[in-house]
């Protein structure tokens, strides 16, 4: 499937509400990200809306209204009368899509007054509600995909030959845990956990390495029945759009705990995720090639190498980390962008990605969270995590208030963004996933 280009994406169109005119704005009407809110102040229970400029489109006040009542939308907006995406997921692409062109007619400038005046009756302010997680997550997936990151961590621990050898044919990934996926802005407590320090006897206590990793996440839409695949042309289909996502890791229990079965008590003490979920519908503008191997790499093996995915299957996003500490919030100083990487660069798409993941006929479901791994690029202002930043710990960061980070402080405060950018269309962005650090529990 080719990325298409349709009235939803002229950049010439603006929006009666005019926040979402304004250059700087992450969510104008060309965007139109999906998110689940809860009112601070109606007692109303979570509901399904849309992002425009700075106000919240409520779709589950829309569809009981009967706002949404015409054909082409009926599925998709009942699908929004919910308190997750999951239902709107389930049903795939084109219920999405036809929503997506119902809303951007409703919301834009030189809309009928008839559809305005509804509309506005169920606009919220983004200040005056709590984002939710998008989805109820079955099964979160964390891949590996940034030759850059993989080969700069392989470099820490074995110089002479960072990269395994099966890199560059498997999209490698290991099964993350869902339930301590966290919305933005839940703050995240310092994990305790066995580590070895040396040679020494491994001890219990709070990890002493943690860090942020710098991720895009994939929503699954329509999954795949148990014993069936995905084949890689018919891959994009069964996403639904794209989120940040910080993969928390604690380093000193993740390497010494990690041999032979992979990640695990490192990892899953928390996940943040940012809460709007940008379709893949708005970002076909950004599309771009998938990433050129060197010469002499292996071509992906038949089922990961699609026609289509090869031109189309990149895609040209910018993300950037950035960290705040408790001296520089007291200060009034902005927080300090530690790395800025461009998702263009990974090695395996978000389609080869899926694809692999259910080549063994393992089922996907609508809702399940499929993140790239830590995305990093070729210069040293791209780099995704402490680990590769700091060479795991040796070449400390320097932050505006001459405080050094080896690896994350308690209280520290870690700002995640993406936005795409693309001469002749408008700017679009996934909004913020932020995340502090509490002390650790008493043991
Ligand atoms: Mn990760």
């Amino acid at each position: 499937m080719k990325p298409v280009l349709d009235e939803t994406h002229d950049s010439k169109v603006q929006s009666w509400v005019e926040s979402a005119n304004v250059a700087s704005s992450d969510f104008p009407i060309q965007n139109l990200p999906f998110g689940v809110f809860r009112r601070r102040d109606a007692g109303t229970g979570a509901r399904v809306g849309v992002a425009i400029g700075d106000r919240i489109l409520d779709l589950h006040g829309m569809q009981s209204e009967g706002l949404l009542a015409e054909e082409s939308v009926r599925l998709s907006a009942n699908a929004c009368a919910s308190d997750s995406l999951n239902p709107l997921m389930s049903l795939g692409a084109g219920p999405r899509r036809a929503l997506r062109r119902r809303l951007h007619a409703i919301l834009r400038q030189d809309a009928p007054a008839s559809d305005r005046q509804a509309a506005a009756r169920h606009l919220a302010a983004q200040t005056d509600v709590d984002m939710l997680l998008p989805a109820v997550v079955g099964d979160y997936t964390d891949f590996y995909a940034s030759i850059f990151h993989a080969t700069n961590v392989g470099k820490l621990f074995r110089p002479d030959n960072p990269l395994l050898p099966n890199y560059k044919y498997i999209p490698i990934g290991y099964h993350g845990r869902a339930s301590s996926l966290v919305p933005t802005g839940t703050p995240v407590r310092r994990p305790s956990g066995q580590t070895r320090d040396g040679e020494a006897d491994p001890k219990f206590g709070p990890t002493k390495a943690l860090d942020y990793e710098l991720e895009l996440g994939f929503f699954v839409s329509t999954g795949n029945p148990l014993g069936e695949t995905i084949p890689i042309r018919e891959a994009e289909e069964h996403i639904f759009g794209i989120c940040l996502v910080n993969d928390w890791s604690a380093r000193d229990i993740q390497s010494w705990e990690y041999q032979p079965l992979g990640p695990f008590l490192g990892k899953s003490f928390a996940t943040s995720l940012s809460p709007w979920v940008v379709t893949m519908e708005a970002l076909a503008p950004f599309r771009t090639a998938a990433f050129a191997r060197a010469d002499g790499d292996p071509a992906p093996l038949p089922y990961l190498f699609g026609q289509s995915d090869q031109e189309q299957g990149g895609l040209n996003l910018w993300l950037e980390v950035s960290l705040l500490s408790v001296r520089m919030r007291e200060a009034g100083i902005a927080p300090v962008v530690l790395g800025r990487s461009n998702f263009r660069d990974m090695y395996w798409t978000m389609a080869q990605m899926l694809t692999h993941h259910a080549s063994n006929g393992c089922n996907l479901r609508a809702g399940d969270l499929l993140a790239s791994g830590t995305v990093s690029g070729a210069d040293k202002t791209a780099r995704g995590c402490l680990l590769e930043l700091t060479s795991r710990g040796k070449d400390p960061v320097t932050l505006p208030t001459e405080e050094q980070r080896k690896f994350l402080e308690d209280g520290d405060e870690v700002i995640l963004r993406g936005t795409c950018e693309r001469e002749g269309f408008r700017r679009i962005g996934l909004g913020s996933c932020r995340g502090a650090i509490l002390p650790a529990s008493a043991i």
